[in-house]
């Protein structure tokens, strides 16, 4: 494997987007290297002349509650770990699809350097902390060099995603930060996946859950769906969704109506290291059998 030649570690967002534009092209954002150095050794990227280690920037490791005019926030800075989220008690509690999604990634040895922002910035669509963070219908904080001047804007999540392994950022960008409102009083979440035995890397099938039920705690007011991969990118089940806010109650036949529909919208592919799109059809049902009761009865309780 070609190495790099220089090696940054930038304490400031300024600093590390001036080396990008320093290097033009030829430097490269690495966090905790568990995709971009596999990628290099195997040959799928080449290896650059310099490489930004972003996860020594102050703050980019916090997790923290804001506040603005309609609520509360939970802002996890873009270089917080895997470990770091599961372990995280506030998060257990209002953000569990997103704790559940990053306690099944790889080993520990994985999740105690793999980044949240490396999760999604490789933007693959069956990422598995990606999905719980669709799930949490998060933001992305999209910081950009321009004429000098670092601005920072958030953006939905699904907006920096492009197609598989691609996401929208030019060489003047970054990601800092996600964050999503805390699920509150009638609201739950649930993540579960569908692994092979001896898979260690993306899952057959991923699938996260968010709803919130009305006041007799019997009827979903709102409902998110995210599942990967079904899709070039990580996928919202938005028809399964309009199904389960539109239902009266909650029961089996709803979930069954939500299954089809989650399933004609999906776009299933054959993958030669996973599963057959067959398959993923069906696992798309066992999985929102498993993950909408689960969510509804965190939301009850
Ligand atoms: C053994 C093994 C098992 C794994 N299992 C799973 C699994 O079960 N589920 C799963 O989802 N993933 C899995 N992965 C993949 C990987 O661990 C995750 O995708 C991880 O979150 C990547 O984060 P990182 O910090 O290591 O990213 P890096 O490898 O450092 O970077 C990945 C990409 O993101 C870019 N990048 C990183 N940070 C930023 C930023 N702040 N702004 C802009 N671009 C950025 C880099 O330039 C690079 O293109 C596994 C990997 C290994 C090696």
């Amino acid at each position: 494997m070609r190495r790099w030649k220089e090696y940054y570690t930038p304490s400031t967002v300024d600093e590390a987007l001036r080396l990008l534009g320093e290097y033009n092209g030829s430097a490269r954002i690495i966090a905790g290297g568990t995709d971009l150095i596999l990628e290099m050794e195997a040959g799928h990227t080449e290896a650059p002349d310099v490489l930004v280690d972003v996860t020594k920037i102050a703050g980019i490791e916090e997790i923290r509650e804001e506040a603005d005019g309609d609520g509360a926030w939970i802002v996890l800075g873009a270089g917080v770990t895997h470990y770091q989220v599961e372990r995280h008690l506030l998060l257990q509690r209002v953000g569990t699809c997103l704790t559940e999604s990053c306690r099944v990634v790889g080993g520990p040895q994985v999740r105690n350097v793999a980044t949240l922002g490396g999760n999604v910035a490789h933007a693959l669509p069956a990422a598995d902390g990606t999905i719980g963070l669709l799930a949490l219908d998060a933001q992305v904080e999209v910081c950009t060099l321009q004429g000098g001047e670092v601005t920072r804007v958030w953006q939905p999540l699904l907006s920096i995603f492009a197609g598989p392994g691609r996401n929208t950022l030019e060489s003047n960008q970054m990601l800092s930060a996600f964050r999503f409102r805390p699920t509150a009083d009638r609201e739950g979440s649930a993540f579960d996946r569908i692994m092979r035995p001896q898979g260690v890397a993306l899952p057959i099938l991923g699938l996260a859950a968010r709803v919130r039920l009305d006041e007799s705690r019997q009827r979903i007011e709102d409902a998110i769906i995210a599942i990967g991969p079904a899709g070039p990118i990580p996928f919202r089940a938005t028809e399964a969704e309009a199904l389960l806010k539109a239902a009266i109650t909650f029961n089996d036949a709803v979930v069954d109506a939500v299954i089809a529909a989650a399933q004609g919208q999906a776009r299933l592919r054959t993958s030669k290291h996973r599963a057959s799109q067959e398959y993923r059809h069906e696992m798309i049902a066992v999985l929102l059998r498993r993950v909408l009761p689960k969510a509804v009865e965190r939301a009850r309780n």
